[in-house]
C-alpha cells in the first residue's frame, strides 16, 4: 500500500468536534503518513485551524495545516507560521484560497506562488511545502497550458510536492504528471481522492472546482435516486477502482478528502485491500 494522508476541516461547534474525534479515532487505525487541516480564506482570526492542529498533534498525529493567502496580510501569515512552528508542524499545504462572498480585499498576496516564496523567506527549509495541482485545470485558468505554467511557478518558488484537486478520470492525472515531468520537474504529485457518499453533494462540489464526473458514473448514481446504500456501495467501487489504477501506476501516495467522515474513506480503503 502507498502512503496515505487524510484531510479534515476544523470543527466550529461541539457537535462537529465530536464528529471529528470519532472520525480520527477510526481513520488513524489505517496508519496515515500525516493528516491535514483546511484553512478558511479571509484571515487567521476566523480560523479554528491552529486549535485543531494543536489537538491532533497532542493526540500523536503528524498534523499539517493548510494556509491560504487570499484575504490575509503578511503579518497575519507570519504570525501563523510562527505559531505552527511552535506547535511542531513540519509540513504545510500552501494555497491561494478563494475570496469568501462579501469580502472585497484580496489581501497582500495574489497567488499561491507568492505565499510559497514568503514561507521560504520567513522560515527557510523548516517546512515541507505542498501546493495544489489541477489535472483537469483550475476553473479560473485561462487555459490548461497557462495553468501548468502557474503550477511550475509554485514549484520553482520552493514547493516540495503537490496534492491534486480530486478527479475521477485517471488519464487526466497521468497526462498532467507527464506534462510536468517533460518540463524537468520531479516533485511528487499525490492524487487527491474524494470518496462518494452523497452524490448530489459531490456533483455540486465538482461543478465548482471543475472535476468531471464520468457520464456513466453520473447516470448510474441518478438511477439509484434515494437508495443511499446503492449510492455508497457503487461510489466506493468506483473510487477504489480509481485508487487501484493509480497505485498500479506507481503514485507516490493517496490524499483522502474525508469531509470529517470516516465511513466513505474506510469503505474505499477496505476495497483496495
Ligand atoms: P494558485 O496556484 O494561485 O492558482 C489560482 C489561479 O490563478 C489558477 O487559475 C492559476 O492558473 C492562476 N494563477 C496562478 N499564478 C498566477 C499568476 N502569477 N498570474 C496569473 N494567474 C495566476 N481552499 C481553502 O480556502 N482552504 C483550504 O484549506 C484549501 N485546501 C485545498 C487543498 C488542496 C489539495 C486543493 C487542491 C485545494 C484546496 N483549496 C483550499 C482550494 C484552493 O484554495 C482553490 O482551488 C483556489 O481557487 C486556488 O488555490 P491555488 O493555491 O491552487 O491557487
Amino acid at each position: 500500500m502507498v502512503p496515505i494522508s487524510f484531510e479534515f476541516y476544523p470543527p466550529k461547534t461541539p457537535e462537529q468536534q465530536a464528529q471529528l474525534d470519532k472520525t480520527v479515532a477510526k481513520l488513524r487505525t489505517r496508519g496515515p503518513d500525516y493528516v491535514s487541516v483546511t484553512f478558511g480564506a479571509g484571515g487567521s482570526t476566523l480560523s479554528h485551524t491552529p486549535e485543531t492542529i494543536r489537538q491532533l498533534r497532542t493526540d500523536g498525529l503528524e498534523a499539517a495545516p493548510h494556509l491560504t493567502c487570499m484575504g490575509g496580510s503578511r503579518e497575519e501569515i507570519r504570525n501563523l507560521l510562527k505559531l505552527y512552528r511552535a506547535l511542531g508542524a513540519k509540513r504545510i499545504v500552501a494555497l491561494r484560497g478563494d475570496l469568501p462572498s462579501g469580502m472585497v480585499s484580496a489581501g497582500e498576496m495574489r497567488y499561491a506562488d507568492e505565499l510559497v516564496s514568503f514561507i521560504r523567506e520567513e522560515t527557510g527549509d523548516h517546512f515541507h511545502v505542498e501546493v495544489a495541482a489541477y489535472p483537469e485545470t483550475h476553473p479560473q485558468a485561462r487555459d490548461a497550458r497557462v495553468d501548468l505554467e502557474h503550477f511550475i511557478g509554485k514549484v520553482n518558488a520552493g514547493a516540495n510536492g503537490a496534492i491534486t484537486q480530486y478527479f475521477y478520470n485517471a488519464d487526466a492525472y497521468f497526462r498532467f504528471v507527464d506534462d510536468v515531468r517533460a518540463r524537468g520537474i520531479d516533485v511528487p504529485i499525490v492524487p487527491g481522492i474524494m470518496p462518494i457518499a452523497n452524490f448530489s453533494q459531490i456533483r455540486r462540489f465538482s461543478e465548482l472546482c471543475g472535476a468531471e464526473i464520468p457520464r456513466w458514473v453520473a447516470q448510474r448514481m441518478l438511477a439509484y435516486g434515494d437508495d443511499v446504500e446503492s449510492v455508497r456501495s457503487f461510489g466506493a467501487d468506483v473510487v477504489a477502482q480509481l485508487c487501484r489504477r493509480l497505485i498500479d501506476a506507481g503514485v507516490p501516495g493517496l490524499h483522502f478528502y474525508t469531509l470529517n467522515l470516516s465511513k466513505p474513506t474506510m469503505n474505499v480503503l477496505a476495497r483496495i485491500g
